[in-house]
């Protein structure tokens, strides 16, 4: 089962070459043969469905357990996943590190040195080259 949609696209902001908001990947044409980049982006959707999962399961919990009066909660589930990752750097630290991990696995690259450089660059995470380093390579 296909769980994501694409969405080839000329204009992408802040330099880089792909995004997943929910199951939507958009990714710059240019990169339309790149399936590192595609393989990263699916482990955000992946990221984003079970975080989903987990906020419905946590609303029916609160729902049933707590008060029925909880159950605009689950309106909210879906958007738990780009909440963490905008607000929490240990989080948005992992779900980069393990889209990065996958995006090296299957890309093909001759070199992982550009998933350093945006881990450092591109994300706010803090770290340095040789922490960037360490967490694609362990
Ligand atoms: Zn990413």
């Amino acid at each position: 089962m296909k769980y994501y949609l694409i969405k080839w696209t000329n204009n992408l902001a802040n330099g880089f070459g792909g995004t997943a908001q929910g199951p939507i990947i958009k990714i710059l044409s240019k990169y339309k043969d790149d399936v590192g980049l595609l393989e990263h982006e699916k482990v955000h959707v992946r990221q984003w469905y079970a975080v989903l999962a987990l906020g419905l399961l946590l609303s029916t919990l609160l729902t049933l357990l707590v008060s029925p009066s909880l159950w605009p909660l689950y309106g909210l589930a879906p958007f738990v996943h780009q909440l963490l990752y905008k607000l929490g750097r240990p989080y948005r630290r992992w779900c980069e590190v393990q889209a990065y991990r996958k995006q090296i696995a299957i890309g093909g690259y001759t070199s992982s040195e550009f998933a350093v450089a945006a881990l450092v660059e591109k994300y706010d995470l803090g770290l340095s080259i040789d922490e960037a380093r360490a967490l694609l390579i362990d």
